[in-house]
């Protein structure tokens, strides 16, 4: 036990009277019992961060130690479930919560249907899959997380998750649920190189800055440039199988927002409700700052359970600046010494300590599961060089750059296609091969065209477009139909929200095509741009993303055809 000795906000000092607790032990602060972490030890005294308001708390006021760290209660009735930063339930999406009650967060009158997969007398090790419950449309594995010999366990049948569904004769029991500590990683047998896209359906993305399966990215851009339709655009599409959404530090009625669009959303393929396959961890800015800094890594622990289980699951953060700025305030009510525009001076290892956290893993289980992270990084200003987005950047492997310019010239997504990046591609590639041979040629080339467009758009702006040569002319002008046409894509429009992998090839093989006659069009005959593109052929290809659906795609095969038929008379006829 202890007493309080200072109340400064969330951040709350005490005198310890007799046992000393552990660092990121969980502690119950005064009368009402306010839920807060150990954060720093120094003498007989600690600091202790409360996850709730300290509003009416007194000084002397006892403080007492839980013996465990801040954990994650795992089972099954997690999808679904809409939480906050420590894992209480958001009933109805009030966020003003009861202090001091941490209600047990998984539904404990629910019986699961349980299924034994072994007997008395079995063997098990840390990974055996004991059993599983059918959790919504997922099997959801019960794997041990004990060694020893079966002495009992329980048959199929009826349990509810904290019933004992196993024992050893070393004494020790499983049940349905288990805890683990959110900052500890989970246990996996090993680290794979991630070589398959998490597909997005999004072309600027799986086609130009792919993102691996297990893999990290970032998304920063200034206000109203669309992360959150971006990160939302994920979630709802991504081939993902769970998605754990994190809302971190939004306006409540913003997160509300969200809320109610992800519990409306159908996942496209199975048209069985988002929400089933989701769940939303939801730290409004009027909540209390520490819980924020926890509700990342309550998150990433949810998501690495069900990796566990052989699942790919994808952790989407909004924002990662509002969760940094929690850890601004936190400290500077610590009096420690800020470093970089008052955050703290291990925000970088923090920043790395959730992205390290991603990986494509073969399980305990022996099975494969992966942990993509994404997280949104909201610059004050759009001002890229500071602090989070800078250690941001240092560990993701993907950077879509969203561009205040593009979002105001309703370019959608507005990801900066010179600024941003992927480290994936080579990764992908394979991947890609089998869908077609031609991937990364065609990605090459398209990159090839934006960057000497990227160039030559400085004379244009300067001179206008007639100050090129017809040469140059021809990269600009099929740079505009690649941003038209590819890179744009309404996350409203009903046939182009989702393309898939092989409608993202007919694509850029119509403009790899069309790029190709226009060049010889150039050589052999000098046709003009202002002709080329004229063809009735491009008109149809613009209209095209609005209407060839992904199930059509021999619909781009007759564009192509067309197209060179088209060209090819145009070249042989020209000058006649
Ligand atoms: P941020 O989270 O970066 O502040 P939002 O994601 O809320 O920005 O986006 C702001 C607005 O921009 C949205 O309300 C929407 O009107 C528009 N928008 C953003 N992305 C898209 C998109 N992909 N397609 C169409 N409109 C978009
Ligand atoms: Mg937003």
């Amino acid at each position: 036990m202890a007493v309080v000795s200072s109340i400064s906000g969330p951040i709350v000092k005490a005198r310890l009277k007799d046992e000393t607790p552990a660092l990121f032990e969980l502690s119950y602060v005064g009368r009402d019992g306010l839920i807060g972490e150990v954060v720093d030890i120094y003498g007989d005294e600690v600091v202790i961060q409360v996850y709730e308001s300290t509003e009416g708390l007194t000084l002397r006021e006892n403080v007492v130690f839980s013996g465990e760290m801040l954990s994650a209660i795992l089972g099954p009735g997690l999808l679904g479930g809409i939480l906050d930063g420590i894992q209480r339930p958001l009933p109805d999406l009030d966020f003003h919560i009861k202090k001091g009650v941490k209600p047990f967060p998984l539904n404990r009158e629910k019986r699961w249907h349980f299924k034994p997969y072994l007997k008395s007398g079995d063997i098990i090790q840390e990974g055996t899959v004991i059993g599983e419950v059918k959790e919504g449309s997922f099997v959801h594995r019960i794997i041990s997380d004990i060694e020893g010999k079966i002495s009992f366990i329980a048959g199929e049948g009826e349990y509810t998750v904290e019933e004992t569904v196993l024992k050893t004769e070393e004494g020790e029991e499983i049940k349905l649920y288990r805890k683990h500590p959110v900052r500890i990683s989970r246990k996996f047998k090993k680290r794979k190189a991630p070589e398959i896209p998490l597909i997005t359906g999004q072309r600027i993305i799986d086609f130009l800055f792919p993102i691996a399966k297990g893999g990290t990215g970032s998304i920063p851009g200034g206000f109203g440039t669309g992360k959150t339709v971006l990160q939302q655009t994920l979630a709802r599409w991504s081939d993902a199988d769970i998605i754990v959404y994190i809302g971190c530090g939004e306006r409540g009625n913003e997160m509300t927002e969200v809320l109610t669009e992800f519990s409306r959303l159908k996942d496209p393929k199975s048209e069985r409700p988002l929400m089933e396959r989701t769940v939303l961890i939801a730290n409004t800015s009027d909540m209390p700052v520490s819980a924020r800094e926890a509700s990342i890594f309550m998150g990433i622990t949810i998501a690495e359970y069900y990796r566990d289980m052989g699942y790919h699951v994808a952790l989407m953060a909004d924002s990662t600046s509002r969760w940094a700025e929690a850890m601004r305030e936190i400290s500077a009510r610590m009096k420690h010494l800020p470093v970089e525009e008052g955050f703290p001076s291990d925000l970088s290892s923090k920043i790395a300590s959730i992205y390290e956290r991603a990986g494509f893993v073969q399980t305990l289980s022996g099975t494969e599961g992966s942990l993509t992270i994404i997280g949104a990084v909201s610059p004050p200003g759009g001002d890229f060089s500071e602090p989070v987005t800078r250690h941001t950047r240092r560990f993701t492997s993907v950077f879509w750059a969203l561009d205040r310019e593009l979002a105001g010239a309703r370019f959608y997504p507005a990801i900066n296609y010179i600024m941003s990046y992927s480290s994936y591609p080579q990764n992908v590639s394979r991947w890609w091969k089998n869908i077609s041979p031609e991937y990364d040629e065609l990605r090459e080339w398209m990159i090839y065209i934006l960057q000497e467009d990227d160039k030559l758009q400085r004379i244009v702006k300067l001179l206008g477009m007639e100050a090129l040569p017809e040469e140059q002319k021809l990269v600009v002008e099929t740079a505009g139909l690649i941003k038209e046409v590819f890179l744009q894509q309404n996350a409203f429009d009903p046939v182009d929200a989702y393309s898939s992998p092989e409608r993202q090839i007919k694509m850029a093989q119509f403009l790899k095509t069309m790029w190709e006659f226009w060049k010889k069009a150039h050589t052999e005959k000098a046709i003009p741009v202002s002709v080329l593109k004229k063809q009735e052929v491009i008109t149809e290809f613009i209209r095209s993303k609005y209407s060839i659906k992904n199930d059509q795609l021999e619909k781009y095969d007759d564009l192509i055809r067309k197209l060179a038929e088209s060209y090819r008379n145009l070249i042989a006829t020209y000058g006649e």
